[in-house]
């Protein structure tokens, strides 16, 4: 018997478009990415796939799709962005309070995090990355330790992350994490993003400086249309001695800072640390000279009222920032400095810090501190087609329950953007969705049971605290 010849088949690819997805609310906030965010009354976001393709009136999007969710006397907004902070310093919390910000650096928070693993990582990040989703924000920003854990951890309770360990002098070798880079950057449907983290000028030399900024504008320059940008994310100006502070670390080191240099980001631009791909956390004690030197490097800043507050570091000079055509987020910082990493209070906080802080009631109104929350954390930290609920952009939205006593009345589209800003609260989040995908539902993580994290959780950073 004579068998057949072998051939191969040719392999029929069929065409399966995304499912598609509506979201219907009472109000939708869209065109934060404008800086002045609008209200559509009976809105709808049309979704296929991880993105957004069509946002309007319920009555303009008829379209079949595969699912409808309506959430009736909600408002759907775009997801919040926390544009500074270290993920699993959750472990942290309340452990020292009321010092300042030197005294607790390096008599606390150094010490016990030379005793942490890999392990605490992990369950500190996925803490901070639930009270995240469940306060509403869909992008973070950390830098800290073991960013593998982390990633893992924001990955599975489906927060998307930038995080990247910090660079601090006397770190044996400045060593570049190809390996995690490959792993992890732009991976997972984007959900993950890797960052170069100089700590702060007061503590990596200006050859620390000049590698790693070589480095990420090399990755920059060279990587394809399908690979994200990378950050270099860097605290900057935070306190009023911090060029004393550089000064001591100069004579440490052994190198000299000329004599006309007298702030934090004369010295910073003397090095050659700002570029375009700079985010520069708090950027607080800066002159409006320096200011000028920050937008004409086109460098990002992320505010961090709360942390700044609880520090006793000042205000940032935030609305001069915006006015020079800055890129201007809001941040947290950890759970140690804040002690919460809830971006409806850091909205909050930013507009009535600035407002008392420079007396002037009109500066910085709520519009413009949802934008910086949404739109303007995710410009800084890189990611162009985040913080809107905008046609082409990711399907991270989150919707807010209205059915409150501190939510009403409503009477203008221009009251809901205040009592976002000035009255809600992360606790008003029911439901958040990130790249088309459900995340919470009614208050429940989809992913991760909560009193089971919270169990481990306490185990875990008792344990380390008794270290
Ligand atoms: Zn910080």
């Amino acid at each position: 018997m004579q068998f057949p010849p072998k051939i191969k088949i040719p392999q029929i690819t069929m065409f399966v478009s995304p499912e598609t997805t509506l979201l219907k609310a009472k109000y939708l906030v869209t065109n934060t990415s404008s800086f002045s965010p609008q209200v559509i009354v009976d809105g709808a976001v049309l979704i296929e796939g991880n993105k957004i393709i069509q946002v309007g009136s319920q009555n303009d999007i008829s379209m079949t799709t595969d699912y409808v969710y309506d959430f009736g006397h909600h408002v759907i907004l775009p997801g919040l962005v926390n544009a500074h902070s270290h993920a699993a310093m959750t472990l942290f919390r309340g452990y020292a309070d009321d010092l300042p910000l030197q005294e607790w650096l390096n008599d606390y928070i150094w010490p016990i995090e030379r005793k942490m693993t890999k392990d605490d990582v992990f369950i500190g990040a996925k803490l901070a990355a639930a009270e995240a989703l469940l306060s509403g924000t869909t992008l973070f920003n950390s830098q800290y330790w073991h960013p593998s854990q982390e990633a893992d951890a924001f990955k599975e309770v489906g927060v998307r992350l930038t995080c990247g360990p910090p660079t601090l002098s006397g770190m044996a070798k400045l060593t570049f994490p190809t390996e995690l880079i490959s792993k992890y950057h732009g991976k997972f449907n984007d959900f993950v993003r890797i960052s170069m983290n100089p700590h702060a000028p007061y503590t990596v030399s200006p050859e620390g400086y000049q590698k790693i900024n070589d480095f990420v504008a090399k990755f920059n320059a060279q990587r394809s249309e399908h690979t994200p940008p990378m950050i270099v994310h860097t605290h900057v100006a935070e306190a009023a001695d911090e060029m004393m502070a550089i000064h001591a670390f100069a004579e440490r080191e052994g190198f000299s800072i000329k004599s006309e240099i007298k702030t934090p980001v004369q010295y910073m631009d003397s090095i050659g640390a700002l570029t375009p791909f700079t985010l520069a956390a708090h950027a607080i004690e800066v002159p409006a000279n320096d200011q000028r030197i920050l937008a004409e490097r086109k460098v990002s800043v992320s505010i961090n009222t709360e942390s700044n507050m609880k520090l006793a570091n000042s205000v940032a000079p935030a609305k001069e920032y915006l006015n020079l055509e800055m890129n201007v987020g809001l941040g947290t910082d950890s759970a140690c400095s804040n002690n919460a990493l809830d971006m409806f209070s850091t909205m909050k906080s930013t507009a009535i810090v600035q407002k008392g802080f420079f007396k002037s009631a009109v500066r910085l109104p709520a519009p413009t501190v949802l934008s910086m929350g949404t739109v303007g954390g995710a410009s800084a930290m890189g990611w162009d087609n985040i913080g809107d609920l905008k046609p082409g952009y990711y399907a991270d939205i989150v919707a807010v329950d209205l059915n409150s006593p501190h939510l009403r009345p409503i009477p203008s589209e221009k009251t809901l953007i205040s009592h976002l800003v000035y009255a809600a609260k992360g606790s008003d989040v029911t439901d958040v969705m990130v790249g088309g995908t459900w995340k919470l539902r009614n208050r429940n993580l989809m992913a991760v049971d909560l009193p089971t994290l919270l169990e481990e959780f306490e185990t875990k950073s008792l344990d380390l605290l008794s270290r």
